[in-house]
């Protein structure tokens, strides 16, 4: 059986949330909505939280050309040497800077040092935006959702 997982994250890749605001949030969230289950995830540096088979595309943010996954997986390795302390890419296609975090990824995708995974929740988390508002005031910080399926 397949799963679909909502993972909340701050907005800001370097963004640190303290535990007890995490539990607070999965504690809020266990009771708001139906679901198999919350996790939280926690590292010291960002790591890529992906959307699993649902990456269709890469795009880039400046020209909106696509963006080769063979040249990402390799800028991907790059920043990965150094623990995804430093996302600053120079875009294949137009030459611009930016960063990894800002590419267009198709479904979303990013960067957060901690993330709340939503397994199979019974209710489109990402439409609901009282739930997510509330989420906001209880981590202090912008959230963005990822929707992964596997
Ligand atoms: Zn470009």
């Amino acid at each position: 059986m397949s799963d679909q997982v909502y993972k909340i994250i701050p907005k800001s890749p370097y963004t640190k949330v303290s535990k007890d605001k995490l539990n607070t949030a999965k504690s809020f969230i266990e009771s708001a909505v139906t679901c198999d289950c919350v996790d939280l995830e926690v590292t010291d540096n960002p790591e890529f939280i992906d959307c699993g088979s649902n990456l269709v595309n890469i795009t880039c943010p400046k020209c909106g050309k696509e963006i080769s996954l063979d040249w990402w997986n390799d800028a991907m390795d790059i920043a990965c040497e150094d623990d995804f302390k430093k996302l600053d890419i120079t875009l294949p296609c137009c030459g611009e800077t930016s960063s990894l975090n800002d590419l267009r990824y198709d479904f979303k995708c990013g960067f957060a040092c901690c993330s709340i995974n939503v397994t199979n929740p019974e209710t489109l988390i990402d439409d609901d935006e009282t739930l997510i508002e509330s989420v906001q005031k209880i981590l202090d910080c912008d959230i963005n959702v990822i929707i992964a399926h596997y």
